[in-house]
């Protein structure tokens, strides 16, 4: 339930709201608006009863959060959620492009997706060093070697860096070098994992499982809350259906509908979702004028060459004139590119 103080409510009215909320074995989440705070108090389910808090001094009324992910639900936060990350401003009013190569393969691979895709307008780099593969033959990733080389991407280019985790034991040595953790498809309800996350200081980007409900993205995005961690960006990557001609189906609708529910922010890779980079601008327009907050793409200076998703990959000049469409979509439905540094 929520707990809405009135506006002018002194601090220590809120802390004894919040004292007596833990005593009930609940956790409490504080929001310190401009106006008002507002107490998020999450328990296990169990019933609890709501009159103890109407009568306490400060407190303006308590309502229901009737969703079954609380911290999400946009009842709990009908604002959006806005947090820098590195520099970029990841807010409603912009839409904020993460683009690169499906894996680091080499220094000079990276290095020239990273300025081309800088010189084009990207505001995050993207590269996987451990990679989830179908296949255990596949590449698997460069590991820290990897994660240097971003860093050092990052170091050339000013871009924040965007990379997987795959297990929570990964995660002290990939935050050391990444701006923002992803979680992938295939880890998307790997609760130890989410919890982890929740843990750490990280901003983290939660990709949709590929046969998920937006249910169960968002609950996978409550377990990272719920720990703590508010700086969460949901990501609609496409899901399977019956359809064979492209990799995935990207869900258009879940844009609209999962900003209906959370104030999370949410992008859309259109790259995993078309599986062609022939289809990946054409669907990256869609995804805007839906009202996505921005776009996770697949870019790399070789694509004939890559070891991963080489055939769903922009090449760097494509990709140049994708983001010059972007920007016009954008225009159209009110919003701006986030700004460069
Ligand atoms: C990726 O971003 O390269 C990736 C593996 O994506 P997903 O988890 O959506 O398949
Ligand atoms: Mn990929």
């Amino acid at each position: 339930m929520l707990i809405i103080m009135r506006p002018g409510a002194r601090k220590v009215e809120t802390q004894a709201v919040i004292a007596r909320i833990e005593s009930q074995g609940l956790a409490a989440h504080p929001i310190y608006g401009e106006e008002h705070t507002v107490i998020g108090a999450v328990g296990d389910g169990r019933p609890v009863n709501r009159d103890q808090f109407i009568l306490m001094d400060g407190v303006d009324r308590v309502v229901p959060i009737s969703r079954p992910f609380k911290l999400a639900s946009r009842e709990f936060s009908p604002q959006d959620s806005a947090f820098p990350l590195n520099g970029v401003s990841i807010d409603p009013g912009h839409v904020v492009i993460i683009a690169g190569p499906c894996s680091v393969e080499s220094r000079s691979q990276i290095l020239e997706a990273a300025h081309a895709v800088k010189e084009a307008g990207a505001h995050a780099l993207r590269g996987g060093a451990f990679k989830p593969r179908t296949s255990p033959y596949s590449f698997q990733g460069m590991g820290e070697e990897g994660l240097e080389l971003l860093a050092e991407a990052r170091e050339q280019t000013g871009l924040p860096i965007v990379t997987e985790v795959m297990t929570p034991e990964q995660i002290p040595l990939i935050a050391k070098y990444a701006d923002m953790l992803q979680i992938g498809a295939r880890n998307m309800q790997n609760y130890s994992l989410l919890k982890a996350v929740g843990e750490c200081e990280r901003s983290v980007l939660i990709k949709r499982g590929l046969s998920s409900t937006i249910d169960e993205l968002l609950m996978a995005a409550e377990y990272v809350l719920s720990k703590g961690n508010r700086r969460v960006v949901l990501c609609e990557r496409g899901i399977r259906t019956f359809e064979t001609a492209t990799r995935n189906t990207t869900d258009i609708n879940a844009i609209p509908v999962i900003k209906s529910q959370t104030h999370l922010p949410v992008i859309l890779d259109p790259s995993h979702g078309t599986g062609h980079w022939e289809y990946v601008t054409a669907i990256a327009r869609a995804g805007i004028a839906a009202g996505a907050d921005g776009l996770m793409i697949e870019v790399h200076p070789d694509p004939d060459n890559a070891l991963s998703d080489g055939g769903q990959s922009l090449k760097p000049e494509r990709f140049a004139e994708m983001v010059l469409q972007v920007k016009a979509i954008a225009e159209a439905v009110g919003k701006k590119l986030a700004p460069i540094q």
